[in-house]
């Protein structure tokens, strides 16, 4: 069984979907790429409504549960989108990712 296999069983989100997983190179922690589903709305962390996108932060790594002692990273690039109300505001991740490191 594949770790994209079990993230998506015991960690499914609706708007984000894994894509790929890896040891760093020290072997110490795994990162897994996350993107947002294709066709999901950004929401606005202001207002928490819908709103189109803007443009896209750098990748940032938010730390996850640790899997088997070893440290899991969900590497994502957070949308920021364009708000009629807020203006320009980070696209909200619904609670998903915790720290980052
Ligand atoms: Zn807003």
């Amino acid at each position: 069984m594949e770790l994209l296999t079990i993230l998506n069983h015991c960690h499914r989100h609706r708007g984000f979907v894994y894509e790929h997983a890896r040891f760093g190179a020290d072997k110490t922690r795994i990162d897994v790429d996350v993107r947002p589903r294709q066709g999901s709305a950004a929401v606005c962390s202001g207002c928490h409504q819908p709103a189109p996108g803007y443009d896209h932060l750098p990748e940032r790594a938010f730390e996850f549960i640790p899997l088997w002692g070893v440290l899991v990273f969900l590497q994502y690039r957070m949308r920021r989108v364009a708000c009629r109300q807020c203006g320009v505001w980070s696209r909200r991740c619904r609670g998903a990712m915790g720290s980052t490191s």
